[in-house]
Formats: structure tokens, C-alpha cells, sequence
């Protein structure tokens, strides 16, 4: 019998165009939170490369990130 196996989607965040409404910290707050010093929204434990940030998620994690995707008003957050 196989192994389950356990995918991982890339989720990435466009940051400079953040309003901070604070939204995806609801949806997901174990991968978002509100900078406290410029009000824009942070992907915990992501890394930035080019002004994006970008982190890999495991599949159990992939559906309060997909709405936290669908809520955002700037359209920053995507799931690849
Ligand atoms: S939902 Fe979008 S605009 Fe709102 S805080 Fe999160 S990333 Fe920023």
C-alpha cells in the first residue's frame, strides 16, 4: 500500500500593494499578521525574493489560504 504523500503549493504574497485590512490574518492566522510598523499584512516564515514573498505550504493548509486569496480587495495573494 502506498504512503501518503503530502503536497506542497507555493503561496506568494505581492506585499508592496498590501492595505492592511487585515483579512487574511483572519482566514489564516498561523501564516499572516499585521506588521505593526508599516500596517501591511506579513507571510510568516516567507522569504523575499524580487519584492515578493513567497512560502510553501502543505495541502492541509492549502484552503484557508485559497480564501484569504479569494478576500483580499488588492488581489495580492496568490496560490501556485
Ligand atoms: S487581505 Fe490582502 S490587502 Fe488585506 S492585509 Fe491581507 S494581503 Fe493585505
Amino acid at each position: 500500500m502506498g504512503e501518503t504523500l503530502v503536497g506542497m503549493v507555493k503561496l506568494v504574497h505581492y506585499r508592496v500593494k498590501c492595505i492592511g485590512c487585515n483579512s487574511c490574518c483572519e482566514h489564516a492566522p498561523e501564516h499572516w499578521r499585521i506588521n505593526p510598523e508599516d500596517g501591511k499584512a506579513e507571510l510568516i516564515g516567507s522569504v523575499e525574493k524580487n519584492g515578493v514573498w513567497i512560502k510553501e505550504i502543505s495541502d492541509f493548509d492549502v484552503a484557508e489560504n485559497e480564501e484569504a486569496a479569494k478576500d483580499c480587495p488588492v488581489n495580492i495573494i496568490k496560490l501556485q
